[in-house]
């Protein structure tokens, strides 16, 4: 079994683009069952780290463990199944959707006509109207869901990662473009699901967000991390502050 603190963790994990070193060399540990922030200046390799670690892009040398279990390189839908959902940066949703059909189609590969002529599982309906009521953009279940705000596309996107019961989340930049009222609803919710025992993995450019919502706060920059802890010591670490202000 795994230590008990120990979710999703990567030994010396590197990518490089051309002669970009994206991701160098990167050993990080995320604790199980806390809101765990990675942050750092544009480029400091956040993304290509995120994507390494969903299988959305191969790493060329590293290992990513989950929960004692090595997913390296493995298919993002593999990554999925071990327990780690994720949302994107910007929203994987179907814009001629409705809010209910995209809930169901986050479950399955689905085509439209098929989700439309009851194929439909009703136990997986019940499901996505639950989590509807919970992300609370259940009275838009049968608008399309390119007639969204921003935020509540986002919500959707949020929804949707629950449909498949991951254990871990991971977030990114789920404030992004969002309205501060609608920034509030996502923190709020981050810390329910949170308390009820899923981990969350955030990269979020929201400095008052991360503060205010994270127990563990891992700084990058050119690759890799430079400092982590709580957000009070992370933030007043000197190697923080020159990594964001170039001091
Ligand atoms: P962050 O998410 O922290 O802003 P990224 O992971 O997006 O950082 O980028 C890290 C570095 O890798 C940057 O210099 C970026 O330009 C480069 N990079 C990222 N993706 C690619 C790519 N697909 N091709 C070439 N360079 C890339």
């Amino acid at each position: 079994a795994p230590p008990a603190t120990r979710n999703l963790e990567t030994v010396g994990l590197t990518k490089s683009f051309g002669g970009v070193h994206a991701v160098r060399d990167a050993t990080v540990t995320f604790r199980h069952g806390k809101i765990n922030a990675l942050i750092g200046p544009n480029g400091s390799g956040k993304t290509t780290f995120f994507n390494c670690v969903t299988g959305m892009i191969k790493p060329d040398a590293g290992t990513v463990t989950f929960r004692g279990e090595d997913i390296t390189r493995r298919a993002p839908h593999k990554i999925a199944q071990a327990g780690i959902g994720r949302s994107f940066q910007l929203c994987r949703i179907f814009p001629r959707m409705t809010v209910l059909e995209n809930m169901l189609a986050a479950v399955r590969r689905t085509r439209r006509r098929e989700l439309l002529k009851g194929a439909r599982n009703a136990e997986e309906i019940d499901k996505a109207r639950a989590l509807l009521v919970r992300v609370g953009i259940d009275h838009l279940e049968n608008i399309e869901a390119r007639n969204l705000s921003y935020g509540q596309q986002k919500l959707l996107e949020l929804a949707g990662v629950l449909m498949g019961d991951p254990d871990t989340i991971m977030l990114d930049e789920p404030a992004g473009g969002v309205n501060p009222a609608l920034v509030g609803r996502i923190g709020t919710l981050v810390q329910e699901l949170n308390a009820e025992g899923r981990t969350f993995l955030v990269v979020e450019h929201n400095m008052e967000m991360v503060m205010s919502l994270s127990h563990h706060v891992i700084v990058f920059d050119r690759g890799g991390p430079i400092a982590e802890g709580s957000p009070a010591v992370v933030q007043s670490d000197p190697r923080v502050l020159e990594a964001y202000l170039g001091v």
